[in-house]
């Protein structure tokens, strides 16, 4: 249908994308869910066609009303999208307007010269996302390769289309991170090179805002660490991230040197052993131990420009209060329903954080506390007290205190009293 709308109005559309890469490294290995897609029309010629992608997702959505239409007026792209489909599934198909524009090229470029899907695949990030397949007439289904992306493809390389491309966006760093792990590839020789010098020439200031701050390019970095940071092969990414100097991007003095390796590994087994049903943000509390790594005074900032929750900020900021108090505090505690009075003030993010920064000691006890003695209830409740006799109030919760810290520290026990007795 998509063919066919664009066809009439004698536009040209193309497949473009990781759709297409996926659907070239399927090719032997059987069958490819695509459950993204890119379009590209183009091929116009009047000015009032920019919006051409706008107009063909519009066209198409009177065609499939099950599918839900957003507009994105300013960069003249439409998407739509299908949830739960009896025919097609979860899909969400993007179709932009070919753009030259994207990024300001000088004008004199032979490259701005040439036909506007080229222009378009020229803008992005690697050879091996820049192919495009031609869906309408004529030669439908001819590749389009101007930048060797199937011989990368073969050869297994992650390769950008010009020197300047870290420069422009320094977020492709981090992709070609996620790409080479994820696809088991290997950045060209070159291609490092490139993110080397943009790394020397401080190109991570430009992600931190440091001449005012830079939202868009904050919010795609973060967009690519959640990526990176949730996926399978995050560890790989990271050592690989650390291995060129990226994470010099979420903050110039970030380093994964051997301290920070071991809590990023602990914090693994804290959350396969405390978080298995996953209510915490995996990615996020992993990112949150890269910046509680760094220097008390720039937790904050960094947390903020990545646009972190504002708990998980807090969490950030106040992270030297916690960890004082719970390291000052927890040698001193003699029994185990003092200890639990002094860890149940925080919540387990803060708990994981300090328990991955500190010595054994600390560790042990906060692991205690989050999979024994925080599971300990009181043998009875306010109903009990009531059958008891004892008069409703505010008293309540203190005798429930004072029963429960007696169950902790093994004067009460929980399965053997009788309320008489605890009476
Ligand atoms: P995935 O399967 O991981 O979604 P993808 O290739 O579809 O991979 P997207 O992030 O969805 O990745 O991007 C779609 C396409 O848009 C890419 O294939 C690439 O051509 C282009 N693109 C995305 N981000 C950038 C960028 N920062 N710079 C240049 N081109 C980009």
């Amino acid at each position: 249908k998509a063919f066919q709308e664009a066809e009439t109005r004698g536009w040209h559309l193309y497949l473009v994308g990781g759709a297409v890469r996926d659907l070239l490294l399927a090719d032997n290995e059987g069958q490819v869910l695509l459950e993204d897609i890119d379009l590209v029309v183009d091929g116009f010629h009047r000015s009032a066609d920019v919006g051409a992608g706008v107009e063909l997702a519009k066209a198409l959505q009177q065609v499939y009303p099950a599918a839900r239409l957003e507009v994105h007026g300013q960069f003249q792209t439409a998407a739509l999208l299908w949830h739960n489909d009896p025919d097609l599934g979860s899909l969400w198909v993007d179709i932009a307007t070919a753009r030259t524009e994207f990024y300001p090229y000088p004008a004199a470029n032979p490259e701005v010269e040439a036909s506007s899907i080229r222009q378009d695949l020229y803008r992005r990030d690697f050879t091996i996302n820049a192919l495009a397949v031609r869906l309408t007439e004529p030669r439908a289904g001819e590749l389009l390769d101007f930048f060797g992306g199937v011989l990368d493809l073969q050869s297994q390389q992650i390769r950008v289309l010009h020197a300047n491309s870290f420069i422009e966006d320094p977020t492709r760093i981090y992709r070609a991170v996620r790409f080479a792990v994820r696809l088991g590839f290997e950045i060209e020789p070159q291609t490092e090179r490139y993110i080397r010098h943009a790394i020397a020439s401080g190109i991570y200031e430009q992600v931190q805002g440091k001449n005012g701050r830079a939202p868009a390019l904050e919010t795609r970095l973060k967009s690519e660490l959640k990526y990176i940071l949730q996926a399978p092969y995050w560890k790989a990414a990271l050592n690989l991230l650390a291995d060129l100097g990226a994470l010099r991007c979420i903050h110039p003095t970030l380093e994964l040197d051997k301290n920070l390796w071991w809590q990023v590994r602990l914090l693994a087994r804290c959350l396969r052993r405390f978080d298995a049903q996953k209510s915490l943000e995996h990615w996020q509390m992993r990112l949150e131990v890269l910046i509680a790594y760094l220097a008390t005074e720039y937790r904050g900032k960094v947390a903020n420009n990545l646009q972190l929750p504002t708990d998980s900020i807090a969490r950030l900021q106040n992270l030297d209060k916690a960890q004082f108090e719970v390291v000052e505090n927890l040698p001193k505690c003699e029994q185990i329903s003092k200890l639990v009075q002094l860890l149940r003030r925080y919540d387990l993010p803060t708990l994981i954080l300090v328990a991955v920064k500190n010595p054994r000691f600390v560790r042990r006890n906060i692991w205690r506390y989050l999979t024994e003695w925080r599971n300990i209830k009181a043998p009875l409740n306010g109903n009990d007290l009531k059958a008891l006799g004892y008069k409703p109030g505010p008293q309540y919760s203190k005798m429930l205190d004072v029963l429960l810290a007696a169950t902790l520290d093994g004067v009460v026990c929980v399965n053997e009293a009788s309320p008489q007795e605890i009476r």
